[in-house]
C-alpha cells in the first residue's frame, strides 16, 4: 500500500485575472506553481520577532491538540489585530511586548510547537491567500539578514507540498469565505465589539461546540455564525 500523501495543492484553482499594485503587501509578488523557489529556511529565528503568525480556526485546534490544551486555553496565547480601518479581525500568536519576540520562541531561537506551528509560518516565505476568484500565491519581501534566500532550489509547488498539510487548503479556503461573510469589506463590523467577540468565539473556541472531530465542530461554528451574520 503506498504511504504518498495526497497532494495539499490538488484541489488549488488559481486566480487568473492580473492584480493591480495596492492589492499586493510591500515588497511582495505573484509566483506561479511552476516557479523557481530558491530559498531553504536556516532556522535562526529572526523572523520570528516583530512580525505577525497568523492563525486559522485549524490551526488553533492542532495547536490545541498537539499541546493539550482546550481551545478556550490556547486563545488565551493569542493576540486580535484588525487588518486596516475597515479590514476583518485576524488573530496572531501573542507576542513577548518588551521584545517584540514570538511568545513560542524559545532561548534557542527554536520554535518549539514546530511541527503544527501556524499555516502563515509553514508556508514563510510564500503566502496563500483565497480569494472569490481563486486562491493566489506569492512571495513576501524577507528580512535583509534572512539567510534564507538562494539556501535551495526548488519550485513553488514542491515547497508547498512539503510544509502543507493535505487539509490545510480547504480549512483555510472555508475560514477565509466565513470571515468575507462576517466581515463584509468596507462594513466596518468588526469594530462592533460585541458582533466581534461572538465571532471570534464561534470562530476559534471550537471546543465549546458539539462534535469530535473538527469538520463537525466548524460545521456547527458556520452554521450559528451564518445566522450572526444575518442579524447584524
Ligand atoms: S529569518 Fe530567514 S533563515 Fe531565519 S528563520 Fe526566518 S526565514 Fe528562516
Ligand atoms: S509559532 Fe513558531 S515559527 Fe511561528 S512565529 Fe512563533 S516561534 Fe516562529
Amino acid at each position: 500500500m503506498s504511504t504518498r500523501k495526497e497532494s495539499p495543492i490538488k484541489k488549488f484553482r488559481l486566480m487568473e485575472r492580473p492584480l493591480r499594485q495596492e492589492e499586493f503587501h510591500p515588497g511582495e509578488r505573484r509566483v506561479g506553481l511552476d516557479d523557481r523557489l530558491d530559498f531553504a529556511c536556516a532556522g535562526c529565528g529572526d523572523c520570528c520577532t516583530d512580525t505577525t503568525a497568523f492563525l486559522t480556526p485549524y490551526d488553533l485546534w492542532r495547536l490545541a491538540r498537539y499541546l493539550h490544551l482546550t481551545t478556550d486555553e490556547f486563545l488565551k496565547k493569542t493576540e486580535l489585530f484588525l487588518d486596516g480601518p475597515d479590514g476583518p479581525p485576524l488573530l496572531q500568536m501573542a507576542h513577548d511586548p518588551a521584545t517584540g519576540r514570538c511568545i513560542w520562541l524559545d532561548e534557542d531561537h527554536r520554535c518549539p510547537i514546530y511541527p503544527v506551528r501556524p499555516l502563515s509560518c509553514r508556508t514563510f516565505p510564500l503566502g496563500v491567500r483565497h480569494t472569490p476568484e481563486g486562491d493566489l500565491i506569492t512571495k513576501a519581501h524577507t528580512l535583509p539578514r534572512c539567510r534564507g534566500e538562494g539556501g535551495g532550489s526548488q519550485t513553488v509547488r514542491a515547497y508547498l507540498e512539503e510544509v502543507l498539510a493535505p487539509e490545510d487548503g480547504e480549512w483555510s479556503r472555508a475560514y477565509a469565505a466565513l470571515n468575507r461573510l462576517l466581515f463584509p469589506p468596507g462594513e466596518r463590523r468588526a469594530r462592533d465589539r460585541a458582533y466581534l467577540a461572538y465571532c471570534l468565539l464561534f470562530l476559534f473556541d471550537l471546543d465549546r461546540l458539539p462534535g469530535e472531530h473538527f469538520a463537525a465542530k466548524f460545521a456547527a461554528a458556520e452554521a450559528r455564525l451564518r445566522r450572526a451574520a444575518e442579524i447584524f
